[in-house]
Protein backbone atom coordinates (compact mmCIF):
# COMPACT_ATOMS: atom_id res chain seq x y z
CA UNK A 1 0.00 0.00 0.00
CA UNK A 2 0.99 3.77 -0.39
CA UNK A 3 1.21 5.76 2.87
CA UNK A 4 2.11 9.04 3.90
CA UNK A 5 3.58 9.02 7.38
CA UNK A 6 3.27 12.75 8.90
CA UNK A 7 4.84 13.36 12.34
CA UNK A 8 7.82 10.72 13.01
CA UNK A 9 8.78 11.68 16.84
CA UNK A 10 8.41 8.77 19.54
CA UNK A 11 5.64 6.86 18.20
CA UNK A 12 5.18 8.12 14.69
CA UNK A 13 8.79 6.63 13.94
CA UNK A 14 8.65 3.40 15.09
CA UNK A 15 5.29 2.93 13.70
CA UNK A 16 6.31 4.07 10.30
CA UNK A 17 9.55 1.85 10.18
CA UNK A 18 7.01 -1.31 11.37
CA UNK A 19 4.56 -0.43 7.87
CA UNK A 20 7.84 -0.13 5.38
CA UNK A 21 9.68 -3.14 6.85
CA UNK A 22 6.09 -4.80 6.35
CA UNK A 23 6.63 -4.31 2.34
CA UNK A 24 4.57 -0.60 2.46
CA UNK A 25 5.64 2.17 0.37
CA UNK A 26 5.69 5.09 3.13
CA UNK A 27 6.58 8.48 2.38
CA UNK A 28 7.21 10.24 5.72
CA UNK A 29 7.22 14.50 6.69
CA UNK A 30 8.09 15.58 10.09
CA UNK A 31 8.80 19.40 10.87
CA UNK A 32 12.04 18.67 12.61
CA UNK A 33 13.57 16.55 9.95
CA UNK A 34 13.54 13.16 11.40
CA UNK A 35 15.17 10.21 8.61
CA UNK A 36 13.68 6.93 9.40
CA UNK A 37 14.66 3.73 7.96
CA UNK A 38 13.35 2.17 5.00
CA UNK A 39 10.65 5.72 5.19
CA UNK A 40 11.17 7.79 1.75
CA UNK A 41 11.34 11.79 3.45
CA UNK A 42 9.12 14.09 1.51
CA UNK A 43 9.60 18.13 1.81
CA UNK A 44 5.95 19.08 2.83
CA UNK A 45 3.02 17.18 4.88
CA UNK A 46 1.24 18.00 1.20
CA UNK A 47 3.98 16.37 -0.74
CA UNK A 48 3.84 12.97 2.03
CA UNK A 49 -0.06 12.64 1.51
CA UNK A 50 -0.49 13.27 -2.50
CA UNK A 51 -0.83 10.02 -4.26
CA UNK A 52 -1.60 8.19 -0.83
CA UNK A 53 -3.96 5.66 -0.28
CA UNK A 54 -3.97 5.70 3.15
CA UNK A 55 -2.19 9.15 5.39
CA UNK A 56 -1.54 8.63 9.00
CA UNK A 57 -0.58 11.72 10.86
CA UNK A 58 0.59 11.00 14.94
CA UNK A 59 0.86 14.53 16.17
CA UNK A 60 1.55 16.45 19.13
CA UNK A 61 -2.56 17.93 19.62
CA UNK A 62 -5.50 19.07 18.43
CA UNK A 63 -4.30 22.61 16.72
CA UNK A 64 -1.63 20.72 14.92
CA UNK A 65 -3.70 18.08 13.61
CA UNK A 66 -6.47 20.48 12.50
CA UNK A 67 -3.45 22.75 10.59
CA UNK A 68 -1.75 19.74 9.05
CA UNK A 69 -5.48 18.20 7.82
CA UNK A 70 -5.95 22.07 5.87
CA UNK A 71 -2.79 21.43 4.06
CA UNK A 72 -3.14 17.47 3.29
CA UNK A 73 -6.69 17.23 2.58
CA UNK A 74 -6.91 19.07 -0.52
CA UNK A 75 -4.05 16.90 -1.87
CA UNK A 76 -5.86 13.43 -1.63
CA UNK A 77 -7.37 11.20 -3.70
CA UNK A 78 -11.03 10.52 -3.36
CA UNK A 79 -11.72 7.56 -1.69
CA UNK A 80 -8.20 7.52 0.20
CA UNK A 81 -8.02 7.32 3.91
CA UNK A 82 -6.65 9.75 6.48
CA UNK A 83 -6.20 7.77 9.69
CA UNK A 84 -5.17 9.89 12.52
CA UNK A 85 -3.31 8.07 15.93
CA UNK A 86 -2.75 11.23 17.84
CA UNK A 87 -4.14 12.18 20.99
CA UNK A 88 -6.63 15.09 20.39
CA UNK A 89 -9.70 16.32 21.72
CA UNK A 90 -13.06 14.91 20.68
CA UNK A 91 -14.29 18.15 18.56
CA UNK A 92 -11.11 17.97 16.60
CA UNK A 93 -11.56 14.68 15.81
CA UNK A 94 -15.13 15.19 14.63
CA UNK A 95 -14.10 18.57 12.68
CA UNK A 96 -11.15 17.12 10.96
CA UNK A 97 -13.16 13.52 9.89
CA UNK A 98 -16.14 15.89 8.50
CA UNK A 99 -13.90 18.52 6.37
CA UNK A 100 -12.21 15.21 5.04
CA UNK A 101 -15.65 13.36 4.28
CA UNK A 102 -16.81 16.54 2.87
CA UNK A 103 -13.90 16.36 0.23
CA UNK A 104 -14.80 12.59 -0.36
CA UNK A 105 -12.01 10.81 2.00
CA UNK A 106 -12.54 8.07 4.82
CA UNK A 107 -11.59 9.50 7.81
CA UNK A 108 -10.63 7.50 11.24
CA UNK A 109 -9.28 8.57 14.60
CA UNK A 110 -7.76 5.94 16.07
CA UNK A 111 -5.61 7.28 18.96
CA UNK A 112 -3.27 3.90 20.53
CA UNK A 113 -2.60 2.75 23.96
CA UNK A 114 1.05 1.10 24.80
CA UNK A 115 3.65 3.58 24.54
CA UNK A 116 6.97 3.50 22.42
CA UNK A 117 7.70 0.14 23.89
CA UNK A 118 4.95 -0.82 22.10
CA UNK A 119 4.98 1.30 18.81
CA UNK A 120 8.58 -0.33 18.34
CA UNK A 121 7.41 -3.83 19.10
CA UNK A 122 4.29 -3.19 16.95
CA UNK A 123 1.81 -4.07 19.80
CA UNK A 124 -0.05 -1.04 19.86
CA UNK A 125 -4.08 -0.85 20.98
CA UNK A 126 -6.13 1.10 18.57
CA UNK A 127 -9.37 2.83 19.23
CA UNK A 128 -10.90 3.59 16.45
CA UNK A 129 -14.03 5.92 15.51
CA UNK A 130 -14.94 6.32 11.94
CA UNK A 131 -16.54 4.51 9.16
CA UNK A 132 -16.28 0.54 8.73
CA UNK A 133 -15.09 0.65 4.84
CA UNK A 134 -12.29 2.70 6.35
CA UNK A 135 -11.60 0.42 9.48
CA UNK A 136 -11.59 -2.30 6.64
CA UNK A 137 -8.98 -0.52 4.66
CA UNK A 138 -6.71 0.64 7.68
CA UNK A 139 -7.37 -3.10 9.56
CA UNK A 140 -4.06 -4.78 7.28
CA UNK A 141 -2.09 -1.78 8.84
CA UNK A 142 -2.99 -2.08 12.61
CA UNK A 143 -2.32 -5.34 12.40
CA UNK A 144 1.49 -4.59 11.94
CA UNK A 145 1.43 -1.47 13.88
CA UNK A 146 -0.22 -3.03 16.88
CA UNK A 147 -2.05 -6.33 18.58
CA UNK A 148 -5.46 -5.08 18.72
CA UNK A 149 -7.71 -2.54 16.54
CA UNK A 150 -11.68 -2.09 18.28
CA UNK A 151 -14.28 -0.13 16.15
CA UNK A 152 -15.57 1.68 19.02
CA UNK A 153 -18.09 3.96 16.39
CA UNK A 154 -18.37 6.98 14.17
CA UNK A 155 -15.89 9.60 14.16
CA UNK A 156 -14.63 11.11 17.58
CA UNK A 157 -15.65 8.03 19.43
CA UNK A 158 -11.86 6.29 19.27
CA UNK A 159 -10.66 9.73 21.18
CA UNK A 160 -13.67 9.49 23.52
CA UNK A 161 -12.37 5.52 24.71
CA UNK A 162 -8.89 6.91 25.04
CA UNK A 163 -9.51 9.77 27.43
CA UNK A 164 -12.27 7.37 29.56
CA UNK A 165 -9.49 4.83 29.97
CA UNK A 166 -6.45 7.60 30.48
CA UNK A 167 -9.44 9.01 32.88
CA UNK A 168 -9.84 5.65 35.12
CA UNK A 169 -5.77 5.30 34.83
CA UNK A 170 -4.62 8.78 36.28
CA UNK A 171 -7.62 8.29 38.77
CA UNK A 172 -6.74 4.74 39.98
CA UNK A 173 -3.10 5.35 40.33
CA UNK A 174 -3.36 8.24 42.52
CA UNK A 175 -5.98 6.20 44.50
CA UNK A 176 -2.97 3.41 44.39
CA UNK A 177 -0.42 5.44 45.70
CA UNK A 178 -2.46 7.20 48.18
CA UNK A 179 -3.11 3.76 49.70
CA UNK A 180 0.45 2.51 49.71
CA UNK A 181 1.84 6.07 51.53
CA UNK A 182 -1.63 5.25 54.00
CA UNK A 183 -0.17 1.56 54.79
CA UNK A 184 3.35 2.58 55.49
CA UNK A 185 2.01 4.96 58.17
CA UNK A 186 -0.26 1.98 59.40
CA UNK A 187 2.62 0.01 59.53
CA UNK A 188 1.93 -2.40 57.24
CA UNK A 189 4.54 -4.18 54.98
CA UNK A 190 4.61 -3.22 50.78
CA UNK A 191 5.13 -6.61 49.62
CA UNK A 192 1.95 -7.80 51.93
CA UNK A 193 0.00 -4.72 50.70
CA UNK A 194 0.81 -5.67 47.15
CA UNK A 195 0.10 -9.58 47.99
CA UNK A 196 -3.09 -8.88 49.11
CA UNK A 197 -4.83 -5.94 46.92
CA UNK A 198 -3.47 -7.33 43.73
CA UNK A 199 -5.92 -10.51 44.43
CA UNK A 200 -8.32 -8.73 46.01
CA UNK A 201 -11.41 -6.01 45.31
CA UNK A 202 -9.28 -3.00 45.12
CA UNK A 203 -7.03 -4.70 42.28
CA UNK A 204 -6.27 -2.45 38.78
CA UNK A 205 -3.59 -2.68 36.08
CA UNK A 206 -1.86 0.85 38.43
CA UNK A 207 -1.69 -2.30 40.69
CA UNK A 208 -0.69 -5.22 39.44
CA UNK A 209 0.94 -4.25 36.61
CA UNK A 210 2.35 -0.47 36.66
CA UNK A 211 2.61 -1.13 40.48
CA UNK A 212 4.23 2.46 41.70
CA UNK A 213 6.24 1.31 44.47
CA UNK A 214 9.61 0.13 43.74
CA UNK A 215 10.89 -3.45 44.74
CA UNK A 216 7.24 -5.41 44.68
CA UNK A 217 5.40 -6.46 41.67
CA UNK A 218 6.65 -6.84 38.16
CA UNK A 219 9.30 -4.31 37.12
CA UNK A 220 8.01 -0.80 36.94
CA UNK A 221 9.43 2.77 36.16
CA UNK A 222 9.47 2.71 40.03
CA UNK A 223 12.54 0.77 39.63
CA UNK A 224 13.77 2.45 37.71
CA UNK A 225 13.73 5.93 39.47
CA UNK A 226 10.82 6.75 38.36
CA UNK A 227 12.21 7.49 34.91
CA UNK A 228 8.90 7.48 31.93
CA UNK A 229 7.48 4.82 31.35
CA UNK A 230 4.17 7.22 30.49
CA UNK A 231 5.72 10.98 31.57
CA UNK A 232 2.80 12.39 34.26
CA UNK A 233 2.43 15.82 31.35
CA UNK A 234 1.51 13.20 28.97
CA UNK A 235 -0.85 12.00 31.74
CA UNK A 236 -1.46 15.61 32.29
CA UNK A 237 -2.69 16.67 28.73
CA UNK A 238 -5.09 13.59 28.49
CA UNK A 239 -7.10 14.18 32.05
CA UNK A 240 -7.12 18.11 30.37
CA UNK A 241 -8.41 16.56 27.44
CA UNK A 242 -10.97 14.07 29.61
CA UNK A 243 -12.20 17.40 31.23
CA UNK A 244 -12.54 20.05 28.53
CA UNK A 245 -14.96 16.66 26.63
CA UNK A 246 -17.26 16.38 30.13
CA UNK A 247 -17.42 19.98 30.07
CA UNK A 248 -18.59 20.08 26.93
CA UNK A 249 -20.77 16.95 27.04
CA UNK A 250 -22.30 18.55 30.31
CA UNK A 251 -20.86 15.50 32.22
CA UNK A 252 -19.82 14.92 35.65
CA UNK A 253 -16.49 14.05 36.58
CA UNK A 254 -14.95 14.85 40.00
CA UNK A 255 -12.78 12.30 40.27
CA UNK A 256 -11.45 12.94 36.83
CA UNK A 257 -11.07 16.77 38.02
CA UNK A 258 -9.50 16.19 41.13
CA UNK A 259 -6.76 13.66 39.65
CA UNK A 260 -6.13 16.93 36.63
CA UNK A 261 -5.81 19.18 39.44
CA UNK A 262 -3.07 16.63 41.56
CA UNK A 263 -1.02 16.22 38.12
CA UNK A 264 -1.07 19.82 37.29
CA UNK A 265 0.66 20.66 40.75
CA UNK A 266 2.73 17.63 40.50
CA UNK A 267 3.99 18.56 37.07
CA UNK A 268 4.06 22.44 38.27
CA UNK A 269 6.33 21.26 41.21
CA UNK A 270 8.81 18.40 39.65
CA UNK A 271 9.97 21.54 37.45
CA UNK A 272 10.55 19.82 33.55
CA UNK A 273 11.85 16.85 35.78
CA UNK A 274 9.95 14.55 33.38
CA UNK A 275 9.38 11.71 35.82
CA UNK A 276 6.79 8.88 35.32
CA UNK A 277 3.13 9.25 36.08
CA UNK A 278 3.26 6.95 39.05
CA UNK A 279 6.12 9.14 40.88
CA UNK A 280 3.15 10.42 42.71
CA UNK A 281 3.86 7.81 45.44
CA UNK A 282 6.93 9.75 46.69
CA UNK A 283 4.41 13.11 46.91
CA UNK A 284 2.16 11.77 49.17
CA UNK A 285 5.35 9.77 51.18
CA UNK A 286 5.25 13.75 51.93
CA UNK A 287 2.34 14.82 54.37
CA UNK A 288 0.40 17.41 53.38
CA UNK A 289 0.29 16.14 49.68
CA UNK A 290 -3.35 17.04 48.20
P1 LIG B 1 6.54 13.51 19.73
O1 LIG B 1 6.57 14.92 20.19
O2 LIG B 1 7.72 12.64 19.96
O3 LIG B 1 6.20 13.47 18.15
C1 LIG B 1 5.40 14.39 17.47
C2 LIG B 1 6.12 14.75 16.18
O4 LIG B 1 5.28 15.58 15.40
C3 LIG B 1 7.44 15.49 16.40
O5 LIG B 1 8.51 14.77 15.80
C4 LIG B 1 7.20 16.85 15.73
O6 LIG B 1 8.36 17.40 15.12
C5 LIG B 1 6.14 16.49 14.71
N1 LIG B 1 5.34 17.64 14.26
C6 LIG B 1 4.85 18.67 14.99
N2 LIG B 1 4.15 19.51 14.19
C7 LIG B 1 4.20 18.99 12.94
C8 LIG B 1 3.66 19.39 11.68
N3 LIG B 1 2.93 20.50 11.56
N4 LIG B 1 3.91 18.62 10.60
C9 LIG B 1 4.68 17.49 10.70
N5 LIG B 1 5.21 17.06 11.86
C10 LIG B 1 4.97 17.80 12.97
O7 LIG B 1 5.23 12.87 20.40
P2 LIG B 1 4.89 11.31 20.54
O8 LIG B 1 5.30 10.81 21.87
O9 LIG B 1 5.31 10.60 19.29
O10 LIG B 1 3.28 11.40 20.60
C11 LIG B 1 2.50 11.61 19.43
C12 LIG B 1 1.04 11.47 19.80
O11 LIG B 1 0.80 10.17 20.37
C13 LIG B 1 0.57 12.48 20.86
O12 LIG B 1 -0.72 12.91 20.51
C14 LIG B 1 0.57 11.67 22.16
O13 LIG B 1 -0.35 12.16 23.11
C15 LIG B 1 0.18 10.30 21.65
N6 LIG B 1 0.64 9.18 22.50
C16 LIG B 1 1.91 9.16 22.98
C17 LIG B 1 2.29 8.07 23.78
C18 LIG B 1 3.70 8.02 24.33
O14 LIG B 1 3.94 7.18 25.23
N7 LIG B 1 4.65 8.81 23.84
C19 LIG B 1 1.40 7.04 24.07
C20 LIG B 1 0.11 7.09 23.52
C21 LIG B 1 -0.26 8.18 22.74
Amino acid sequence: MKIGFIGLGNMGGPMAANLAKAGHEVTGFDTAGVAIEGVASADSAKAAASGAEVVITMLPNGQILRAVANDVIPAMDKGAVLLDCSTVDVDSARAVAAQANDAGLSALDAPVSGGVGGATGGTLTFMVGGDEAGFETARPLFDIMGQKAVHCGPSGNGQAAKICNNMILGATMIVTCEAFALADKLGLDRQAMYDVVSTSSGQSWSMTTYCPAPGVGPTTPADNDYKPGFAADLMLKDLRLAQEAAASADADTPLGEAAMKLYAKFVEEEDGQGRDFSAMLPRFEKRGYS
